[in-house]
């Protein structure tokens, strides 16, 4: 754990517990950083299992008569979150960028993106609607219907403070059930902020509650009894042991992991275009994305090129303080992280990669104290290379090179994550059998970052994913909900009475 920081003047975030701010009865605390300065903004509590327990018993005493809430009212609950979370958008930008690093309107971006879940939500009661069949035997109906799971806990990353944890719990608690969030310590403010506004929308006291820490708070989470489903998503180690506690102990669960994310770029694309794409994809929120780009297999005559595209484009990107006008990428989360990722680039050139830019030597003048770390690009890397196999969640950009499309494919398929892919062409031919035949969650055909809309479902497969169901769009409602099938006879209508044998359509 960190140094303790000065209580006098340094803000405490609160926990959220039925409908209020609270203090956590933990006596452990870390220390949030502004990553752009290094100086320590905020402390965050790290919760031991009674303050677990707490939170668990408020959305365990809510949830009754959130469940019995008929659908359409809790969608005005979220009608009215939703324009709050539009009225106080910047605001949680701001606290995105002053704890993750990440450039103000990157952050806008990722907070809209969160929004519509949001927007999504409020559509739940077309979202619940089951199925009705007539006369499945004679005089007798049958129909399903989508309830509740119970209490939900969501346990989030870094690098999305506001949007991953919008992924889960709007979704969640339109569905019916109540929710306990535990976002990650490194970003804790914006989650205890929009419980507020929550709450201010009108949602009952219990119903959203946050709570702050480490293992230590993960561990009481996944071993509560009172807990029912488990959303999580961070790093593969991590989603593993939660999936596998979870299913230990009988909770639903689907656990998202890290990424290593492959562009495939053939000899036909437009070169200029896919750099672009590419560019983008690699070094926005300094490579800090599940969905970033990091491996790049170009293919044939499209790798020269496209090397030199890529570094021209990358030294002229602007690196500094996220919240000042013109800077393109931020530093990173923390230092230990930004020394990760430094090293990394050491590894590389050990390893015999061709290192084409070096964003070691980069310093951002005033700002001494911040995790900068500049872009760095290497060429010629192998599938046999740590910085490769590694997701290394920085601005670090690796080629690698193919002969053939066929090649690239057997590249990405051999690679353990597989949560987003993408393909620059101009041939819908060799487009249709990349997504016919790449086996990733996500496919983007010259579309570099192909993050779902929150109609659709955000998932990865293999080692990006444990678990079946997706976050949001119709497999979120899946996951927090679960079918009851009902078979309905009324007697006195004429229908004879059934006897022992199995029934059977007559
Ligand atoms: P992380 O796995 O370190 O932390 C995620 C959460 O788990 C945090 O809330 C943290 O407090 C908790 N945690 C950390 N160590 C733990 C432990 N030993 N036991 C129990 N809980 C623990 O991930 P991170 O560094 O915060 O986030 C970056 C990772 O998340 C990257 O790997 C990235 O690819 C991944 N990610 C994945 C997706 C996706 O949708 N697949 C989205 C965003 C981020």
């Amino acid at each position: 754990m960190n140094k303790p920081a000065d209580m006098q003047t340094i803000e405490t975030v609160a926990l959220w517990i039925n409908g209020r701010a609270q203090p956590a009865a933990s006596a452990r605390f870390g220390d949030v950083t502004n990553p752009a300065t290094g100086a320590v903004t905020r402390r965050v509590p790290f919760c031991n299992a009674a303050d677990i327990d707490a939170a668990v018993k408020a959305a365990a005493a809510a949830l009754p008569g959130w469940r019995d809430t008929p659908p359409l009212r809790r969608a005005r609950v979220m009608q009215k979150f939703l324009q709050l979370l539009q009225a106080n958008q910047k605001d949680l930008a701001q606290r995105v960028t002053g704890e993750h690093g990440k450039t103000l309107p990157d952050a806008t971006g990722s907070v809209q993106r969160g929004i519509e879940v949001v927007e999504f939500a409020c559509g739940i009661p077309h979202l619940l609607k089951g199925e009705h069949s007539e006369d499945v035997g004679t005089g007798v109906d049958c129909h399903t219907v989508r309830q509740p799971v119970g209490v939900c806990a969501g346990i989030t990353p870094f690098n999305f403070p506001v949007m991953v944890p919008l992924w889960m719990f709007p979704v969640a608690i339109a569905c019916g059930n109540t929710f306990v969030l535990k976002p990650s310590e490194k970003v804790p403010s914006a989650s205890t902020r929009m419980a507020e506004l929550a709450t201010e929308a009108g949602l009952p006291d219990g119903v959203l509650n946050v709570v702050h820490g480490d293992k230590e708070a993960v561990d009481a989470i996944l071993n509560h009894p009172g807990i029912n489903a488990v959303s999580f998503v961070g790093s593969t180690p991590i989603a593993k042991y939660v999936y596998e506690t979870c299913a230990k102990n009988g909770k639903r669960v689907q656990a998202l992991g890290g990424a290593k994310n492959h562009a495939v770029v053939l000899p036909d694309a437009d070169l200029e275009f896919a750099a672009d794409a590419l560019i983008s994809a690699a070094y926005g929120s300094a490579g800090e994305r599940c969905m970033a780009i990091s491996a790049v297999v170009a293919v044939g005559a499209a790798a020269d090129p496209l090397v030199a595209l890529l570094k021209r484009k990358a030294e002229a990107i602007m690196v500094g303080p996220g919240d000042k006008e013109g800077v393109e990428m931020g530093p990173l989360v923390t230092r230990q992280h930004r020394d990760k990722v430094a090293g990394y680039i050491d590894q590389g050139i050990k390893e015999g990669a061709k290192l084409v830019l070096d964003g070691r030597p980069r310093k951002v003048p005033g700002y001494e104290g911040g995790f900068f770390l500049g872009t760095t690009l290497f060429d010629h890397v192998t599938p046999e290379m740590k910085i490769y196999q590694d997701e290394i969640f920085g601005p670090v950009l690796a080629v690698l090179r193919a002969k053939t499309l066929e090649d690239g494919i057997t590249l990405v398929n051999g690679n353990p994550y597989a949560n987003g892919t993408a393909i620059f062409t101009e041939s819908g031919g060799a487009a249709r059998r990349f997504e016919n035949e790449i086996q990733v969650g996500m496919v983007g055909v010259n579309v570099p970052i192909p993050v779902p809309v929150a109609f659709y479902s955000f998932g990865g497969w293999k080692n990006s994913l444990f678990g079946d169901l997706h976050l949001h769009g119709v497999e979120g409602v899946k996951f927090y909900t679960r079918t009851k099938v009902i078979t309905t006879r009324w007697p006195h209508q004429d229908t004879p009475a059934p006897g022992l044998n199995m029934p059977t359509l007559g």
